[in-house]
């Protein structure tokens, strides 16, 4: 441990707070920390201050930080849009996928993935709110991919996740988020414990509904550079 991080620090103490209140002291959900548009100083800065799970967007930009950083055993997510001739690096490349939503790319993720490795631990994203531009299966489309995801050798299924529309109050923030619980809860009992929900934004929210994965970037970082 170098440095505490104050951020960081900070950051921890909100999700215990709302996991305490949310009577889950015990078991709060991970942090993940989403380090899309940040230089590997300071994932290294946070690594050092003890944060280990890392969440990337972009293939190409996460690359060159997971070469830099190899030495600390990071263990690095994929959170972004999964194009179809990415599949191969982050097969080769990453520890989870949050963002899988179709078949083809279930299909070339469990092809891909080195025999060296164990399976890719994938959660399915939900498109919860329903929203024409955004990335996730339908609520009905996701049984039949849940099936899928399961027969796939290189793949392992642990949750779902979202990215619901913003709003405002706690009370609207958490209407998703119960929504994607009760979908996990009305697969049966398939051993899907993950639930990656909540941003900077939301977090307290998701906690409350069960999140077991937090992805935030903006409270830990500060504002993403945008050139
Ligand atoms: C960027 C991003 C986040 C983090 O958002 P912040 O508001 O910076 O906390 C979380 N999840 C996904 C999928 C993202 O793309």
């Amino acid at each position: 441990m170098s440095e505490p991080n104050l951020a960081w620090t900070g950051v921890l103490a909100r999700i215990a707070q709302a996991a305490a209140h949310a009577n889950r002291a015990t078991t709060p959900p991970q942090l993940l920390a989403v380090s899309k548009r940040q230089p590997v100083a300071a994932l290294r800065a946070l690594a050092a201050a003890g944060q280990s799970a890392f969440g990337e967007n972009y293939l190409q930009e996460a690359l060159p930080k997971m070469a830099a950083l190899a030495e600390l055993n990071l263990s690095w997510h994929f959170i972004g849009r999964i194009q179809r001739n990415k599949t191969r690096d982050i097969a080769a490349h990453f520890d989870w996928v949050h963002t899988l939503d179709r078949a083809e790319i279930a299909q070339r993720l469990s092809a891909q993935r080195p025999a060296t490795r164990p399976a890719l631990r994938c959660l399915i994203e939900v498109n919860i709110s329903g929203e024409a531009s955004k990335a996730g299966v339908t609520p009905a489309g996701l049984p039949a991919l849940v099936a899928l995801v399961r027969s796939l050798p290189g793949l392992a299924l642990r949750g779902l996740m979202c990215l619901p529309a913003p709003t405002t109050t706690e009370h609207e923030q958490r209407l998703p988020f119960r929504q994607l619980r009760q979908l996990r809860d009305a697969l049966g009992d398939l051993g899907l414990e993950e639930l990656s929900m909540g941003t900077s934004a939301d977090f307290q929210a998701a906690i409350a509904e069960g999140s077991t994965l937090v992805r935030i970037g903006t409270a830990l970082f500060g504002p993403r550079d945008s050139s």
